[in-house]
């Protein structure tokens, strides 16, 4: 008798891409092209007012500029010492030196910032243990954390004050160290995914208290700090660099893991590139932390595009006052829809989720597989949440931002 069984692990017959935003992504590019009328409002790559694909100048005349060797040979896992060299420069700026100086700083290469959290996740928790994720989320945490045989809980992202909830983070770090002896926690910040919530300095500070805190007996404290949008911030770079800059005040037993995103800060999103940096307070810490992401590497993916890593070292180390500014520009576009966004939200009295900058904004609702269906049958392609919907600024102009504010308040009501 022959016993019926998959031909899958037992592992892997749970796993299904269910609703993820590629796929929506993908229905609603092709529900375009049969209708141009249709707002794609699905995925977070930046298009102009005249719903063009936006590129960066700089970025184009960096690509022309490689030579063939440049573009397509092999290089190593971690990726060039000029790459990690310009990823520092480009994102510590003016506190490069002091981070250099009291800190260890650590690189390697990752396809896209999605390659650091899996690297991440795979080497500071163990089988079974949870991840600390944020309640309101680029939802792709979770498939990385099933990948990576890892469960994940929660922390309520917003208080009652529409603020960064410190309390139930913090409640949530001591559960996690009660349970399993170490803390992973992902914070998205700024411009979160997917709701534009950007925190202050003093929320970070009270961040990084929580943390010594929680750490203060030896307890691994891992701080994932998922800053895919960091150059999408509207208070500019010296303010988002200023979040990063509190990081130095970290007790021994803590890292702070940065997730870059080529994707995002570059426009580089299907060449998946990106890096996975250690802020370490001690040498150990960063040295531990090369050598098994090294290895994590190599055995997931073996190298990252250097082509992709040679745009970005280009593109920072001769090009970087032309690409501040068009990056300003880049800015400025997702300014003017969020503030279209907000001003006719708050003329047709639809709520959203504190929103301060950035690609996406998020609608609370309830029934929302009802709410999706009757808003694509209306032509309005958004990405559905558990506790809402996302509509993504970046992909839709002005005039299609007003005309989804009234879409979603005729269907929510
Ligand atoms: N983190 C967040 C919050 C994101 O929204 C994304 C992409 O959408 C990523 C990380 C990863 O992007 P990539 O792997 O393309 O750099």
């Amino acid at each position: 008798r022959v016993i019926k069984m998959s031909i899958l692990s037992i592992d892997a017959q749970t796993k299904e891409n269910k609703g993820n935003a590629l796929a929506i992504g993908k229905e609603a590019r092709d529900a375009k092209a049969k209708n141009p009328n249709v707002i794609d409002s699905t995925i977070g790559m930046l298009f102009d007012e005249d719903g063009k694909f936006f590129t960066f100048d700089v970025v184009e005349k960096a690509t022309q500029s490689l030579t063939d060797k440049e573009k397509y040979a092999y290089g190593s896992t971690i990726g060039d010492a000029s790459y990690h060299e310009a990823l520092y420069k480009w994102i510590f700026r003016e506190y490069y030196n002091d981070f250099k100086n009291n800190q260890h700083l650590r690189c390697i290469a990752t396809p896209g910032g999605s390659g650091a959290i899996c690297n991440t996740f795979s080497n500071y928790l163990n089988e079974g243990d949870k991840v600390l994720i944020p309640s309101l989320m680029w939802t792709n945490y979770i498939q990385i954390a099933k990948e990576e045989h890892l469960g994940y809980t929660t922390y309520e992202l917003f208080n009652d004050k529409g603020c960064f909830n410190l309390d139930d983070f913090m409640n949530k770090c001591l559960e996690l160290k009660e349970s399993q002896n170490r803390v992973l926690v992902v914070i998205n910040d700024p411009c979160q995914n997917p709701t534009g919530y950007s925190m202050s300095n003093a929320e970070w500070n009270n961040v990084v208290d929580v943390l010594n805190e929680v750490s203060n007996d030896g307890t691994p404290v891992i701080l994932l700090y998922d800053m895919a949008y960091i150059d999408y911030d509207k208070r500019g770079f010296a303010e988002s660099r200023k979040n990063i800059k509190v990081f130095e005040r970290f007790n021994d037993s803590v890292i702070a893991i940065l997730a870059f995103s080529g994707s995002k800060t570059l426009g580089l999103y299907g060449l998946r590139v990106g890096a996975q940096i250690a802020i370490a307070q001690t040498k150990e810490a960063a040295d531990e932390f090369l050598t098994a992401n090294d290895f994590s590497a190599r055995g997931k993916w073996s190298m990252t595009s250097v082509l992709g890593q040679n745009i970005i070292t280009k593109v920072f180390n001769q090009y970087s006052v032309e690409f501040s500014k068009e990056l300003e520009f880049a800015r400025k576009l997702l300014i003017d829809r969020a503030n279209a966004f907000i001003n006719e939200a708050k003329a047709v009295g639809l709520k959203h989720y504190p929103y301060d900058c950035g690609f996406f904004v998020t609608i609370p609702c309830d029934n929302v597989e009802e709410v999706n269906k009757k808003l694509k049958e209306k032509g309005l392609y958004i990405i559905p949440l558990k506790v809402g919907i996302r509509l993504t600024l970046s992909s839709i102009s002005v005039e299609e931002v007003i005309k989804a504010v009234h879409i979603i308040n005729e269907v929510l009501n």
